[in-house]
């Protein structure tokens, strides 16, 4: 294709299309699968050529994955709105005497696993706040009762549970939380789950990558250098993680940019160690633009700081996915990759827009469509080297995720059922699609629906029996 825009003749009456020119270099660059910079970045949120972005996401998004758009058949499972903070922009938490306050125990766990495995799910995402008395054997017990009680039933229930923030919490609650050597706690931890049962970790408590937005909206929480160390843990330990981003608050559409660029290192470092070579080297870290950052106190530094990777972008063409490597025995892959590597790497970007409703934040308007289509669109085209973005069908509304499958997005989620965290518009904490609604929007959207499982390989039933198969 060429880097060169044909202009239509617009119909009479209308403005034709709008084309913004600038956007040729960053179009060029993404035909060849090279990283965008920040700079790049900053023009694609501040173009009004805002189709244009949706365009080249959708252009990457087909290089990746075709028509192919995935799903799956999941449950949520908030064990605990009990928290010891108190973060500005959430609504879900509760302290331990307020009234709506709870924690679930193993009996609720056991019953919620029998209804997942009778609906046939294949994933069960269970996250919380940070209870200050559950003891650490309360975690691994959520766990291993998720994993055993399923397989009394003659299934598997994959567990994604605990957000970066609450495996901190935990490393403190096991009294194995070290400041000056915070990835030993959080190692611990992490094997102690693992062996449990957990599966991966889910993405969320990343919010937004700067300190001052940290200190002014979620003070208290994990800063963005123990979020980042807690996922290269995870992934040493061969566990897949995914990435949040929460946007539309008080941070700045540069700190979505800064927040990326990290997680993308952070990934470049996941997947070299998986034996992709890359298009050129880098340091861990924040890029030297935001040099000015770090000094004025805006970012902290993770464990990873500093080190030597290559650039390694998914989206050149020809490039294989991560799971193809981690899960396939083929040997002919153009990569040199040992089966004795650790395999663990982010899987997917879930940009969450901020609901003001019931928050301290409420004052704040929070994104309306156009800007989460944007933010979605733009996060495709920054990471290059995370293999699927989701459209959180929960919290961007199915219609609208119907519009993101056409600007980057390659993953709607799940069935979900209960969802405590975010209530949109209103909406009860019981919100759940059946498979054939899920189905519809994908297909209406132009795509094929995959069902997938929690590691994105395709889900086949036969009753109420399901295996995973690497897609192709
Ligand atoms: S966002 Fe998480 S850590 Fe912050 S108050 Fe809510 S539940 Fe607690």
């Amino acid at each position: 294709m060429s880097a060169t825009l044909e202009r239509p003749t617009p119909l009479p009456g209308s403005r034709g299309p709008l084309f913004d020119d600038s956007l040729a270099p960053i179009r060029a660059k993404i035909e060849k699968g090279e990283r965008l910079s920040l700079a790049d970045g900053e023009l694609l949120f501040t173009t009004p050529d805002i189709w244009t972005v949706c365009e080249l996401a959708d252009l990457v998004r087909r290089r990746l994955h075709g028509d192919t758009a995935f799903y799956n058949i999941n449950r949520h499972l908030n064990y605990s709105n009990v928290c010891a903070l108190s973060c500005k922009f959430c609504e879900f938490y509760r302290k331990k005497d307020e009234p709506g306050a709870y924690t679930r125990d193993m009996a609720y766990v056991k019953e919620q696993v029998r209804e997942a495995v009778e609906n046939g799910a294949t994933e069960m995402h269970s996250v919380g706040g940070l209870h200050p008395y559950l003891p650490f054997s309360y975690y691994t017990d959520l766990v291993s009762t998720i994993r055993d009680t399923a397989r009394e039933l003659g299934s598997e229930l994959h567990v994604k549970a605990f957000t970066a923030v609450e495996i901190v919490h935990l490393a403190k609650i096991a009294k194995v939380y070290k400041a000056d050597d915070r990835t030993s706690g959080i190692r611990h931890v992490l094997e102690k789950l693992k062996e449990a049962g957990l599966g991966s970790l889910p993405g969320g408590g990343a919010e937004v990558f700067d300190d001052r937005v940290h200190d002014e909206a979620y003070k208290g929480k994990i800063r963005s250098d123990v979020w980042l160390d807690v996922h290269r843990v995870a992934h040493d330990l061969g566990l897949n993680t995914n990435a949040t981003i929460l946007y539309g608050h008080i941070e700045q559409r540069h700190d979505r940019l800064v927040h990326m660029d990290m997680l993308r290192r952070a990934q470049d470092r996941a997947l070299a160690k998986m034996g992709y070579e890359g298009i050129g080297q880098q340091t861990t870290g924040i890029s030297k633009d935001n040099a000015a950052l770090r000094e004025s106190g805006h970012l902290g530094y993770s464990g990873d700081e500093g080190s030597e990777v290559p650039i390694i972008t998914l989206t050149r063409p020809g490039t294989p996915l991560p799971e193809h490597i981690a899960f396939s025995d083929t040997p002919s892959l153009p990569l040199s990759v040992s089966p004795s590597l650790p395999r663990g790497y982010f899987q997917t970007i879930i940009p969450l827009p901020f609901f003001p409703d019931g928050s301290e934040l409420e004052h704040l308007p929070g994104p309306a469509g156009l800007e989460n289509l944007r933010t979605l669109a733009i996060a495709r085209l920054m990471l290059d080297n995370f293999p699927h973005v989701k459209a959180f069908w929960i919290m961007q509304t199915l219609p609208m995720a119907q519009l993101m499958l056409q600007s980057g997005a390659d993953d709607i989620d799940g069935t979900v059922v209960w969802y405590d965290i975010t209530k949109v518009g209103g909406s009860s904490t019981h919100q759940e699609v059946n498979v054939w609604t899920l189905q519809k929007a994908i297909r209406e959207a132009g795509f094929k629906p995959v069902e997938r499982d929690t590691l994105y390989r395709r889900v086949e039933r036969d009753g109420k029996a399901w295996r995973s198969r690497l897609i192709s």
